[in-house]
């Protein structure tokens, strides 16, 4: 209510800036929208420059590399007096409206960082990465807005021993004019570096070579864009697209999925762009032997030419990415953090850089809280619980056979007295509580089958309803567990 009384006469501007908002809410779609943009709000225009104003820093510098190119153009246009466009950071009280205070609570509460800056690019985007090609399928699809993603150049990837073949690799294809791997297969699990490598290599392209013709495109979206062309008998012309190519790169290649004519479709672009001498590089989840409901003669011609995986990181690659991250995101990251989240977030580097953001974007919304040991581990407290819940069945065996003292092989035997077959029992419980094992897997570690597994975990549950003892034991060894 009481900010009310400070907009005491709209402005032109800040009539022009509802325009706009609804202009950008429509390009870049409401999430983005509540997340980045509503918060920013118009600030002093004086001499043909236009202040607007972002409550944080961080939100400062997302907003500048990710829309500010999008709003000055449509500023320009809608009032040719705004010269230029200035964003600067405004805590506290706005002079206009307050700043969003539901976008804290978002951040804080989302669980992974794709969620919190808006999407995915895998899903969104098809590049056609060639002089005015890109500008015009760009402001078709407003979600290629920042495609290819600026921050995913070779400058900005970490290299280490898990990647450098990898790295290597996309580099050599990038540079070279000849090709000298047909195609390059890159594959890892999920959040490890193929769409960054992928991305790089356009960068790489786009400055030195502008002139060649790159296609990136999702496999989805080749099996879309075929379909489509098959439904509206347009085929010679999605053909056309791809043989005018010099580069053409698909991510995420094991959805390229059990299409039969699709897949032929595919195997012949590529048969023909490699005879070509043109570039082609492939990334996917798997190794091309590996790859499900692809093709003998297709995973054949994949193996052709060089095909180089990214393994899981280690220790040093973890620090190393942490360093860089944080220096792109302009933060102070002490090195007792560092440490600790490279040792606690193992999984993949997607998710090392989500907690980062999270840890970032708390401590620059409470207006630039130094981040320290003990807000990291309260703020991503939740993540840290379902990292440590990731206890293996062999650690619940170890510590029940210990806590009831008698050996893990008695523990695994089909012996069937009470002293054996109860811990027996507990540890299978705990099992199925603990970890995510399925019942048969959780048998197996037993040398049951999942029925056995099934009647232990429902004889615990009522136990421990009236056995006020074993309910204590079981207790002591959960909390021993998740520790
Ligand atoms: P993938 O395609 O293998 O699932 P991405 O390329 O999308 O993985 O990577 C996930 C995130 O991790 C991206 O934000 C990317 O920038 C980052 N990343 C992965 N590997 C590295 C690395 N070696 N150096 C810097 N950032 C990396
Ligand atoms: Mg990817």
């Amino acid at each position: 209510m009481a900010e009310e009384a400070f907009v005491s006469e709209e402005r032109a501007v800040d009539t022009q800036w509802g325009m706009i908002c609804s202009q950008l809410k429509m390009e870049f779609g409401e999430t983005a929208f509540d997340s980045w943009l509503k918060p920013l709000t118009v600030g002093d225009f004086n001499n043909g420059v236009m202040n607007i104003c972002a409550p944080t820093a961080f939100m400062k510098n997302w907003v500048v590399t990710h829309y500010s190119d999008r709003i000055s153009k449509i500023w320009e246009q809608q009032n040719p007096e705004i010269k230029k466009i200035n964003f600067v950071v405004h805590t506290g009280f706005s002079n206009r409206r307050t700043t969003d205070t539901s976008l804290l609570k978002k951040i804080s509460s989302t669980p992974t960082p794709q969620n919190i800056y808006g999407g995915n690019i895998n899903s969104s985007s098809f590049g056609l990465v060639a002089g005015s090609a890109l500008a015009n399928d760009a402001s078709k699809n407003p979600a290629n807005a920042t495609f290819p993603n600026p921050n995913y150049t070779f400058e900005n990837f970490v290299v280490g021993k898990t990647n450098e073949f990898a790295y290597a690799a996309a580099k050599k294809v990038a540079e070279s004019k000849n090709v000298s791997f047909n195609p390059l297969f890159l594959y890892s699990s999920v959040g490890l570096g193929k769409t960054h490598l992928m991305h790089s290599i356009i960068w790489h392209i786009k400055k030195n070579n502008p002139d060649r013709n790159v296609i990136y495109l999702t496999a989805e979206q080749f099996v879309y864009k075929f379909v489509k062309a098959l439904r509206y008998k347009d085929t010679t012309a999605f053909k056309e697209q791809f043989r005018s190519v010099d580069v053409l790169m698909v991510d995420d290649f094991q959805f390229m999925g059990n299409k039969g004519t699709t897949q032929e479709e595919f195997f012949h672009t590529f048969s023909s762009l490699v005879e070509e001498g043109k570039q082609v590089i492939i990334a996917a989840d798997k190794s091309p032997t590996d790859l499900e409901g692809i093709e003998e003669r297709l995973k054949s011609r994949l193996v052709g030419g060089l095909v180089v995986d990214i393994m899981p990181t280690d220790f040093d690659l973890r620090m190393g990415i942490l360093k860089k991250k944080a220096e792109l995101m302009n933060i102070e990251l002490p090195s007792k953090v560092a440490e600790f989240l490279a040792q606690k977030i193992t999984s993949n580097v997607r998710e090392l850089e989500g907690s980062l953001k999270r840890v970032a974007a708390h401590s620059l919304l409470l207006s630039g809280k130094e981040i320290t040991l003990d807000m990291t581990q309260d703020v991503l407290k939740d993540m840290l619980r379902s990292i440590d819940r990731k206890t293996t069945i062999d650690e619940i065996q170890k510590k029940v056979a210990e806590h009831f003292n008698i050996s893990v092989k008695e523990l695994q035997s089909s012996r069937r007295a009470r002293t054996v077959a109860r811990p027996r029992q507990v540890a299978m419980y705990l099992a199925k509580q603990l970890t995510s094992r399925s019942l048969p897997e959780i048998g197996r570690k037993f040398d049951r089958d999942h029925t056995t597994v099934m009647h232990a975990v429902r004889k615990v549950e009522e136990l421990i309803v009236e056995d006020q003892n074993l309910a204590e034991n079981i207790e002591i060894l959960r909390r021993t567990l998740e520790n």
